[in-house]
């Protein structure tokens, strides 16, 4: 069975480890090409955008694809919509993996708020010193916050406008609770400003805020594309996978 795996997230490489290592799947991974140096998953990797639906729709059929799963990033809405209608145009099986979300804990301050221009305008209400945590895409919503002096952390550096006070930290992840406590502390942050990613991989940051009692600004997911069949965790896209091929044994 051909499986497409988009991805750019470690789900979608240890799905891509496991499932390429079983009789029967033949894997291709795919990846936009969005930062300079990627984490390669093991196995075909293709990278670059396909053309929107349209040009998805021609990949897969040229490259013969049996079962589509979007395993993106929570927060990478368009090639999901874009996977679930190729996919359903073709009548191929796709899934969705996501991540479970962060979960308010007792002792969390969040403020919650549906996109980066909302978290901007909640800053208003926040102390100066702003640590943002949201990538590279998104800084721009904050160019025009210039009460307020960012510490902007993403693995390559954001292009478009930016604040005009803010101190650049090219890092990538996984960060230490020790190291998050540190950087919050040594920054003298007042607040944080994340998406709602969910994993571990990043998490020691919303650990650290909730421990140092700092308010987070949490910015929700965007939906999912409507009816779309989801997975949380690695281990049941590998099982619908498997249950995929079943079917296709006659
Ligand atoms: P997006 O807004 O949903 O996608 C924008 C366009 O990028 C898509 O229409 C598609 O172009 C192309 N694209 C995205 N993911 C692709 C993939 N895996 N393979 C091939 N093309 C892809 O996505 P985004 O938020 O820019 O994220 C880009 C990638 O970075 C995703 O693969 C995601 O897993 C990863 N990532 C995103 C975030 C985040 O916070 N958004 C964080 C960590 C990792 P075409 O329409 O031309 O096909």
């Amino acid at each position: 069975m051909r499986v497409l795996i988009l991805g750019g997230t470690g789900e979608a490489r240890e799905l891509a480890r496991i499932a390429a290592g079983e009789r029967g799947f033949d894997i291709v991974s795919s990846l936009a090409g969005r930062v300079t140096h990627p984490r390669l998953p093991v196995g075909p990797v293709r990278i670059g955008g396909f053309g929107g639906v349209e040009g998805l729709r021609t990949w897969l059929r040229e490259n013969a694809i049996d079962a589509v799963v979007d395993a993106t990033h929570p927060f990478a809405a368009q090639v999901s919509a874009h996977a679930a209608a190729a996919a359903a145009d073709l009548g191929l099986p796709a899934l969705h993996l996501r991540r479970p979300e962060w979960a308010r804990c007792p002792g969390d301050r969040w403020t919650r708020v549906p996109d980066t221009v909302a978290a901007a305008a909640a800053l208003a209400t926040h102390g100066e010193r702003v640590l943002l945590t949201i990538g590279r895409q998104g800084v721009a919503a904050f160019a025009d916050c210039a009460g307020h002096r960012f510490v902007i952390r993403s693995i390559d550096a954001p292009t478009g406008p930016l604040p005009p006070r803010y101190e650049l930290l090219l890092a990538r992840g996984p960060f230490t609770f020790d190291d998050e406590l540190v950087l919050m502390s040594r920054h003298r942050i007042d607040v944080l400003v994340t998406k709602n990613s969910g994993g571990p991989q990043t998490e020691a940051k919303i650990l650290a805020a909730r421990t140092a009692g700092l308010p987070v600004v949490m910015i929700d997911r965007p939906p999912l594309p409507p009816g779309a069949q989801t997975v949380g965790e690695v281990t049941d896209a590998l099982d619908w996978l498997r249950a995929r091929a079943r079917q296709r044994v006659p």
